[in-house]
């Protein structure tokens, strides 16, 4: 196969910008907040002459004075020299090569080798056939191989300081998300990109600067390029953050919703942008509450509310309104199947889904005949549906539920859990507390 340089993502990389290094009394990343482990690691790297930088998100958190969820490390020593030095590594990835060092207690620290370019570009130059072994870079091409600006500094272990090559200080400052380059290359180069700008703004609170906004708009079809397992990955992580109210409305602003999920804009046309918009974010707005008050929920809970609020304006919808108590799980399932094409899920999580969106129609029927039924309250599901349903209704501005169990208030007995089968975390004892149930 012929052997010759991947393309390079931009071409500014060859610009002698020199980076902006922020001194440690500048800034506000003590090593106190600093993971012990990725400190071990970063010491270790720069006591054996390589630079150890701390990079990407954990540096963002960290200006922003939140923890990280991760700390990742990137360093000029090889894969092998990394793996040289901890005992406990392992060299991951055929072609893209990381090393994991592995800590008591089943923590990794995830190092790499500064990169030219981004792990999509790489991807597609192996699926090309361009070949390579020229996939390693400077600091400054690393830097640059990033995403938005924010992204893009790195804390020195050396030194302590603060090394900005893409002005994501600024802009951390003013509170802006912006692409590192030209948005609208960056965005054809890969499509995720947008959703994880939304993502970003969503989560800081910071605006999206207008170019970077213009190019999210005009090209937001194109996240259909990018392979369906991975844009599914992004978007569920939106829908845990605490910040999915916003997400939404950025997505639906944009247009990225109704290209990640087609049947959205089929429904938006049916039931208009505004009220559509109004209960997907109103939705999720009670969630992200829940979220930020600890509550605990199963993964089926998130994706049934974000479905239930795409769901709720639809006829076919509504028309699974009975006169008696019925689980339609069946319709409901088929409404879901086409909500979240082209998107793939195990059967026992999309069962779960659909199992709590049902739920919705005997508790609507119990809520109108004022007779909570024991095979209503006594189904394993019923807790998460019922929080599911008070999201619903605080969305509409109506009143939540308060189920009163019939056979003189008794509590709902504990089920035996059959074996395998995966139950909602949330126990029936606290969603009935929760819900002010006697
Ligand atoms: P989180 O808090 O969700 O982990 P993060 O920014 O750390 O946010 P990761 O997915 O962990 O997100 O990615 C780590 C870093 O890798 C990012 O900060 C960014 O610099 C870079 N990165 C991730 N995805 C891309 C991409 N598609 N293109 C360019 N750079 C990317
Ligand atoms: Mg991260």
């Amino acid at each position: 196969m012929a052997k010759c340089a991947p393309p390079v993502e931009e071409s500014f990389l060859f610009d002698d910008m020199k980076p902006v290094v922020i001194a440690r009394p500048d800034h506000c990343i003590s090593r106190k907040n600093i993971d012990r482990e990725a400190l071990k690691v970063l010491y270790r790297l720069k006591d054996h002459g390589f630079l150890a930088y701390l990079v990407g998100g954990s540096v963002r958190d960290l200006l922003l004075g939140k923890t990280p969820k991760d700390f990742d490390i990137g360093t000029n020593a090889r894969p092998e020299e990394i793996k040289r030095l901890f005992h406990y590594s392992r060299i991951i990835g055929k072609r893209f090569r990381l090393v994991h060092v592995y800590f008591k207690g089943g923590k990794i620290i995830e190092v790499s080798t500064f990169r030219r370019q981004s792990d999509f570009a790489d991807r597609e130059a192996l699926r090309e056939g361009i070949e390579s072994d020229d996939i390693y870079g400077s600091p400054r091409e690393d830097a640059f191989r990033r995403d938005l600006t924010i992204n893009g500094l790195f804390y020195n272990i050396a030194d302590f300081s603060i090394i900005d090559y893409v002005g994501g200080m600024d802009d951390l400052k003013a509170g802006i998300i912006r692409t590192i380059g030209e948005p609208e290359r960056r965005f054809l180069r890969d499509p995720v990109r947008m959703m994880r700008a939304v993502r970003h703004a969503a989560r800081t609170g910071f605006r999206i600067e207008p170019a970077t906004w213009q190019a999210i708009c005009t090209h937001a079809d194109k996240i259909r390029l990018c392979a369906i397992p991975r844009v599914r990955d992004e978007w569920l992580k939106d829908l845990r953050s605490g910040a999915s109210s916003i997400w939404a409305g950025y997505m639906i602003d944009s247009g990225l919703m109704g290209a990640v999920f087609p049947a959205f804009s089929r429904i938006m046309e049916k039931v208009g942008h505004e009220r559509f918009r109004s209960i997907v974010t109103g939705m999720l707005k009670e969630v992200d509450l829940l979220v930020k008050k600890g509550q605990e929920l199963s993964d089926a809970f998130y994706l049934a509310a974000f479905a239930l609020g795409a769901l709720h304006y639809l006829p076919q919808w509504q028309s699974l309104a009975s006169q008696r108590v019925r689980w339609p799980t069946y319709e409901v399932r088929f409404l879901l199947d086409d909500l979240l094409m082209p998107y793939d899920f195990k059967k026992a999580d999309r069962d779960l889904v659909s199992q709590l969106l049902s739920s919705q129609w005997p508790i609507e029927y119990c809520k109108a005949t004022g007779r909570w039924q024991k095979r209503v309250w006594s189904k394993a599901t019923f807790p998460e549906a019922l929080i599911l349903h008070n999201c619903l209704m605080r969305a509409l501005g109506e009143a939540e539920v308060v189920v009163q169990a019939s056979g003189g208030g008794k509590r709902p007995r504990k089920r035996r859990r059959k074996r395998g089968r995966k139950r909602s975390r949330t126990s029936k004892k606290a969603a009935v507390q929760e819900d002010g149930t006697k």
